[in-house]
């Protein structure tokens, strides 16, 4: 079990069976889901948290998350039916998201999923942080028929650095950085966010690096500093991993508040009025 949460290196021939039945529907593995998510996207959201992750964030509060190829087994349908009983509570921006571990690592599933929510005239929201991002086909293919049925999307830029990317993740950033820009020059609206941990990413320069590479960016509807808990803890300590931010408290205010202005927080205020479409693009 806890060798498997390892398993960064999963042959790719195993990801590609992920979420393809034999027959009938393809089906997800889900982790669990939040019927009234409030912060994983515009509005009130039923929340799917979607099994499986290759990074391995230092500061991951969810590394039950992390393994591939398990969880509960569902179709778009069950899942989507599930959220409709939440639906009187969405109002005009809100929907569902998919969120995870790494929604992309369930791409057939996704693009199933979001284009049947989309028929529903469900809304669509997809947090992600890139990692499996490739222009490799078939894979790029099926990412651009996924965007075109994805109203909004919540992107983590963990580091803006590769090289410190890879020491806190496991993984560089350049295909992440690749699909941002990808999203950017394609209409696809975002909100950027950043996980400010002390230690780790609360560094002036970096900050102000990464408030810069926001800039050159379209469709940034919103940008947010995240700032580093420790709910996550307990389940290291649970599944028996150790902690790699033991001694790591959370940033303090000031920080938070220097962060948001080196990467210009306020200046990015298309979410306030932003309304998901109500067709497929
Ligand atoms: S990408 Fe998300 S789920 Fe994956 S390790 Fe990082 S924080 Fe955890």
């Amino acid at each position: 079990m806890i060798m498997k949460l390892f398993d960064t290196t999963a042959p790719l021939n195993v990801l590609d069976q992920i979420g393809v039945a034999a027959d009938g529907p393809i089906k997800g593995y889900v982790h669990s889901v939040e019927s009234f998510g409030a912060v994983d996207g515009p509005g009130i959201r039923f929340t799917a948290f979607l099994q499986g992750c290759r990074m391995r964030c230092q500061y991951c509060h969810n590394p039950d998350t992390w393994n591939i190829g398990v969880g509960e087994e569902m179709t778009a349908a069950q899942l989507l039916d599930d959220a409709e009983r939440y639906k009187a509570f969405w109002g005009a921006t809100g929907g569902i998201t998919c969120s995870g571990g790494e929604s992309l690592v369930q791409l057939d599933f996704l693009v199933d999923l979001f284009t049947q929510a989309k028929a529903r005239g469900i809304s669509t929201c997809l947090d992600t942080s890139g990692q499996p991002f490739t222009r490799d086909e078939p894979w790029f293919s099926q990412f651009k028929a996924l965007m075109a049925v994805t109203d909004i999307s919540l992107v983590d830029i963990k580091h803006i650095n590769s090289t410190e990317h890879k020491k806190l993740t496991g993984f560089g950033n350049e295909n992440i950085l690749d699909m941002i820009e990808w999203m950017s020059a394609n209409g696809c609206d975002m909100w950027i966010r950043h996980v400010l941990v002390p230690e780790r990413t609360d560094d002036d320069r970096y900050l102000a690096e990464l408030g810069d590479y926001i800039k050159t960016l379209d469709h940034v509807q919103k940008v947010e500093i995240l700032p580093y808990h420790t709910l996550g803890v307990k389940k290291y300590h649970e599944l028996g991993i150790t902690y790699p931010l033991e001694g790591i408290e959370p940033p303090t205010a000031d920080r938070v508040k220097n962060a948001e202005a080196l990467l210009h927080t306020a200046d990015y205020t298309g979410y306030k009025t932003w309304r998901p479409a109500q067709n497929q693009k």
